[in-house]
């Protein structure tokens, strides 16, 4: 019988997720979600060292955010909970017991001291990267090489140790990558991993291992960088006996930096100009803070899809997808091998079609919001106009009144490459007559508007291209914008008139 796809996203809460730990995340959730199968969320805190307060509910926060949910978690609970590590330390000293029994780790009970002399014994005999291995276990105090009765005496006296898997010479192993093939290491490349620690805690092999196991995971997906610790889990597992339900393993490939030259990393930070964690955080230790995407604006929507697309690709044109349509394209087999370049710039397009697909009256919201924060009335039907007027032109939310601020606010400025070039005597007389027509509409609409405009630039012989950028600098104080004609509805006759007025007052030493 097939067993059930169980996939685990396994983060160590050492800082703020970085977004190729999100990524790891959608492409367990999306395969889980595609199989049918579960998805279990483990915090990985063997290491005590590097923990950081907050980092776990910031792991929690931006996988809510992003819409991955989980089956299983500290929070969630479980069948097999504990889904922390540091909860778990009890269980892990037998299996590393066991594995000394069956020959397979040995205690090993150098001092740091110890370990210090042996490197620099073999950095003078010149061997390129000194480690404790096969060979040079010979040399060390362990239980190797330590008589029987020495070894227990030590045991006994409480001797600080820890257990050390013992990698064997010369052996080819073989793991089979759904991602990249077969990937073959030779063992003489490994060292002899540190199980358990000396403060009886596990190291990640071993907890990641005994747990993976324990939690029936079948599909281990996470980053290319423990491709090389892969070797040492197989090994783990054959000699826990364990090798016939062992999981596939698929590693995904690097993020890299935009120019292509390097991983993108949690130091890059806002170095680069844009966020590398999905939410803003803020050091504990240091108050430093980095830029989050939801912070900046992101919709989750476009986030996920923008970074499924980031080392995946359906094999068709489709470029939007929500979470249910990534789930049921999703397949491993069409995640690529090579690293993939971050841009920037598809996270904004993503961004500016998720808003697009919004309704206005929703969009509305983000506007009224931003009036509310100054002090600015404006009736939800006016705010639902103009963000039908700007949507197309937007990338955030926040856009709405950055860009929109003229809908409420009278120019103080104006665009002087414009005005240089456009502000003419004979623009300045059409909007004259323009401005003193106004009162002439009785319906207000764009199309009336610009009939008027019309009406007049042929009585004056001229044509509409003369005077639009003009009468964009007086209504807007701006080069560019959504069509004017709507925009000048909205503001009303008022401030039209206003606006001219102002504009033709500030802007006369232009008049060409
Ligand atoms: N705790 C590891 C990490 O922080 C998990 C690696 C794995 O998925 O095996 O990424």
């Amino acid at each position: 019988m097939e067993r059930e796809v169980r996939v685990r996203f396994a983060p160590s809460p050492t800082g703020p997720l970085h977004i190729g730990g999100v990524r790891t995340a959608l492409y367990n959730y999306l395969f889980a979600k595609k199989m049918g199968g579960k998805m279990l969320l483990r915090i990985e805190d063997t290491d005590q060292n590097r923990f950081v307060p907050g980092a776990e509910q910031y792991i929690f926060e931006s996988l809510e955010w992003c819409g991955i949910k989980l089956d299983e978690s500290p929070v969630h609970g479980g069948p097999h909970a504990p889904y922390r590590q540091s909860e778990r330390k009890p269980m892990y000293m037998d299996y590393a017991q066991k594995l000394v029994q069956d020959g397979h780790a040995y205690y090993a009970f150098d001092t740091a001291e110890e370990l210090d002399a042996m490197r620099e014994r073999l950095k003078a005999a010149k061997v390129a990267t000194p480690q404790y291995n096969s060979i040079t276990r010979n040399t060390m105090r362990n239980s190797l090489t330590l008589p029987e009765d020495d070894v227990k005496k030590l045991l006994e006296s409480g001797t600080p140790y820890v257990i050390r898997l013992k990698v064997p010479r010369k052996e080819e192993i073989r793991l089979k990558d759904l991602i990249r093939g077969w990937v073959l290491v030779h063992s003489s490349s490994i060292d002899d991993k540190v199980l358990m620690k000396s403060d009886g805690m596990p190291t990640y092999h071993l907890a990641n291992i005994v747990d993976d196991h324990l939690m029936g995971i079948t599909h281990v997906i996470r980053g290319e960088e423990w491709l090389p610790s892969a070797p040492l889990h197989v090994l783990l597992y054959r000699y826990l006996g364990w090798e016939s339900t062992m999981p596939e393993f698929a590693h995904l490939p690097l993020l890299l930096k935009p120019d292509g030259n390097g991983k993108l990393s949690k130091r890059d930070g806002d170095k680069l100009g844009f966020p590398v964690f999905p939410l803003q955080w803020s050091d504990p230790f240091t108050g430093e803070k980095s830029s989050g995407y939801r912070e900046s604006g992101y919709l989750p929507e476009a986030f996920i899809n923008f970074l499924a697309f980031l080392g995946w690709n359906p094999g068709t044109q489709q470029e939007l997808f929500t979470m249910d349509e990534l789930a049921e394209a999703f397949s491993i087999e069409r995640i690529g091998k090579s690293g993939t370049r971050f841009d920037i710039n598809k996270a904004r397009w993503y961004n500016e079609q998720y808003l697009r697909a919004k309704p206005d009256t929703e969009l509305a919201q983000y506007l009224l919001q931003a009036l509310a924060e100054h002090n600015i009335s404006c009736s939800e039907e006016k705010a639902v106009k103009i963000s039908g007027v700007m949507k197309e032109r937007v990338t955030f939310p926040q856009d709405f009144w950055r860009e929109a601020s003229y809908f409420f606010l009278t120019p103080e400025q104006y665009d002087e490459k414009v005005a240089g070039k456009k502000w003419t005597a004979a623009a300045v007389a059409v909007f004259e007559d323009f401005k003193n027509q106004l009162e002439t509409i009785s319906d207000y609409t764009a199309d009336n508007i610009k009939q008027l405009l019309l009406t007049i630039l042929e009585q004056k012989g001229m044509k509409i291209g003369q005077v639009m950028q003009a009468l964009r600098l007086a209504i807007t104080g701006l080069e560019a914008g959504p069509d004017l004609m709507a925009i000048i509805e909205i503001i009303g006759k008022d401030e039209t008139k206003h606006r001219i007025e102002a504009a033709t007052t500030k802007l006369q030493s232009f008049v060409s």
